[in-house]
């Protein structure tokens, strides 16, 4: 289980975003989440669940003014800032004027790094997080699965999840987001999971052909997982469904 142990981490080399100054404004001591993905690398919910401290817009603020100013001073501005961390940011209550903040001040310090966010998806379809997400260069969405039986298994929503409302709640952006799905295989609990089927893939590539993406982000496992009976999908594989996303001209990233 990794945790970020405070609120500004990194710079981080990112297998997707390239030098990233993470942001973590959930709990430093506990997941923080609405998903609890049998995947997730900062381990199970119930881990760390009394640490429920959430850092204020004013901290927020002050720790990343602090720490671009002094990458500033070291000629170490990162490619991008990234909101990520242990959960959901989009929970955060202050979510959209922080998301403003951040703004402020990459234009200030740091005017080529662009701003990124990892999310669920699940609180897009609120108007003032939707309305923050535009605000965002990069904002990267997940969507595991097509289906509401394999999003239970892999991501096990903690309240009422609808693939419907979710895909509806992407289209508003118009292609201008970054889909994000992790592949993988196994076992949890005695139930197989796998998101490579036939089925789900024809499923999936149905809704990236419907929202047309400004990129799809491809990946598979790579840290220990808190389901142990969990495997890594080939990289060669990611290539071929990768190569299905491609030929409707659409940008894929895969990460195996
Ligand atoms: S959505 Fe992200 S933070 Fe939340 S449980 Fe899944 S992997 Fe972990």
């Amino acid at each position: 289980m990794i945790l970020f142990e405070n609120i500004v981490f990194g710079p981080v080399k990112s297998r997707r975003l390239g030098t990233s100054l993470g942001i973590n404004l959930l709990p430093l001591h506990g997941k923080w989440c609405n998903f609890d993905c049998i995947y997730c690398e900062c381990g199970w919910n119930k881990d760390g669940r009394n640490d429920k401290q959430l850092h204020p817009r004013s901290a927020v603020r002050a720790a990343l003014e602090a720490r671009l100013q002094q990458l500033a001073s070291t000629d170490e501005l990162p490619d991008a800032i990234t909101f990520s961390g242990n959960g959901e940011p989009t929970l955060h209550p202050e979510f959209s004027g922080i998301v403003g903040d951040v703004i402020a001040l990459r234009d200030l310090y740091a005017p080529k790094a662009k701003v990124c966010l990892l999310s669920n998806a699940t609180n897009i379809g609120k108007k003032e997080v939707f309305q923050a997400l535009r605000r965002i260069d990069r904002p990267i969405l997940k969507l595991d699965s097509g289906f509401a039986e394999t999003v239970k298994l892999m991501n096990c929503p903690q309240n009422d999840y609808s693939i419907k409302n979710v895909v509806a709640a992407l289209q508003a952006f118009k292609g201008e987001f970054i889909l994000q799905t992790m592949f993988l295989r196994g076992e949890h609990e005695g139930v197989k999971i796998d998101n490579t089927t036939p089925a789900e893939l024809d499923k999936w590539l149905h809704i990236v052909a419907q929202l047309r993406p400004k990129e799809v982000m491809i990946y598979t496992i790579d840290r220990a997982t808190p389901a142990k009976n969990l495997q890594k999908v080939p990289l060669e594989e990611l290539e071929t469904i990768a190569d299905k996303v491609r030929a409707m001209g659409i940008l894929v990233r895969t990460a195996g």
